[in-house]
């Protein structure tokens, strides 16, 4: 009898034993979790929250991670990966206009199970589906939007279960569904304060710190960097003519027109009043003498009618390329004259303005190449 009780005694102990430890496991991945839950939230940019929700986040027994946004009009893509030249590993965009179909198969809330890895397998590189067993797919929403979906990886075929409960899963997928939303406000608000409000180009302290990127870029790499200064002929005629509402609206015109003759990496913006700068990057200087000059011939054909009267206008264009630069600064060190190449930027938009300038003084209308001495 006394033996049967100390047997029951053991056994419940070591049950006890294995609750304690259970719980302390619990409580330290609570703890882990809320740790990560504090980081996310708080992430400075996408670089960091990226990094979070794609790496640091499988430290919770998760083997891969995919993360795909819904995106229209591309935009989103543009805010989170462009002004950082990135691209994540793991991280993709559907847009509303070409995969409606995908977007409309997304589930209201978490779904678990051996049959999702299956299911969501566009999500997956292909040759990698058989490598994982089970998933876990969390929808990612605003309200009753859904802004993406996250899909969590596992080798082990029991990771997750079709019965687990999702409360949890929930609840992660809202608090990373809030942080992808700030982060693109965030970074839709950077992007304010580097655009021109009235032609939406971007703005002149932007262009600066950019073109100085840029440069240092094209140098690391060893390829050639076209600046484009563009000034419009006799403006102030249209103004005077039109008044500045009219000229106003030129310059938006302008602005388009100039978008739609460069690919989209390139930049766009209003360096000041009626002048814009290009800034083409691993261009050489024959190619963007072939943009230069369309854009010039595009805005000379175009004709904008306002008020019952056609407009027309012409803008004159001066280039300047960094291989140029370089050239004439090789050259001056030989000849023994000093250069600092950490101007090299500035150097650059000098010599582009003073091609403008001939330009202006010898015709205007025309794309002019500065000219270097070697
Ligand atoms: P040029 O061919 O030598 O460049 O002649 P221009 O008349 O274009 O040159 P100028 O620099 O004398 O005139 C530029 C004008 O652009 C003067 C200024 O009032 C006008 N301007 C500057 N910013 C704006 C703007 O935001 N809107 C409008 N409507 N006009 C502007
Ligand atoms: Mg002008
Ligand atoms: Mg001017």
């Amino acid at each position: 009898m006394e033996e049967k009780r100390l047997e029951e005694n053991r056994q419940l102990r070591e049950k006890l034993d294995k609750l304690l430890k259970e719980a302390r496991r619990n409580e330290q991945t609570q703890t882990s979790f809320d740790s990560f839950s504090l980081s996310v939230v708080a992430a400075q940019g996408p670089a960091e929250l990226f990094h979070l929700i794609l790496h640091e986040q499988k430290k919770f027994r998760i083997d891969e991670i995919r993360l795909c946004l819904v995106d229209r009009f591309h935009e989103v893509e543009r805010l989170l990966t462009e002004s950082y030249q990135h691209s994540y590993k793991g991280l993709s965009f559907i847009d509303t206009g070409t995969s409606n179909l995908l977007i409309s198969d997304i589930p209201d809330g978490p779904v678990l199970g051996t049959r999702i890895v299956n299911k969501y397998d566009w999500l997956i590189n292909v040759e990698e589906t058989s490598k994982y067993q089970s998933a876990a797919l969390l929808p990612l929403k605003r309200g009753d939007e859904i802004i993406g979906i996250q899909l969590l990886l596992s080798k082990d075929p029991a990771r997750y279960n079709k019965s687990d409960g999702t409360t949890f899963l929930q609840k992660l997928g809202a608090m990373i569904a809030i942080s992808i939303e700030n982060c693109i406000n965030r970074q839709r608000t950077l992007e304010l304060g580097y655009q021109d409000g009235l032609t939406n180009a971007y703005n002149r302290r932007y262009f600066d710190e950019r073109l100085k990127h840029e440069v240092d870029r094209c140098v690391r790499k060893k390829t050639d960097l076209v600046c484009l200064f563009i000034d419009v002929d006799f403006f102030k005629q249209i103004n005077d003519r039109h008044g500045h509402q009219v000229g106003d609206a030129v310059l938006v015109r302008l602005v388009a027109l100039m978008r739609e003759q460069v690919r989209s990496s390139d930049i766009v913006a209003r360096y000041g009043g009626e002048e814009f700068s290009i800034i083409l990057p691993d261009t050489g200087i024959q190619l963007a003498h072939e943009v230069a000059e369309r854009i010039r011939s595009q805005v000379e054909q175009q004709k904008l009618i306002i008020n019952d009267s056609t407009l027309s206008m012409t803008v004159s264009i001066g280039l300047a390329s960094l291989s140029q630069i370089r050239l004439q600064m090789d050259s001056n060190e030989k000849n023994g004259s000093s250069g600092s190449s950490n101007e090299l930027d500035q150097l650059l938009l000098g010599k582009a303005d003073e091609a403008l300038y001939q330009a202006k003084q010898t015709g205007r209308n025309q794309v002019v190449i500065q000219k270097v001495a070697s």
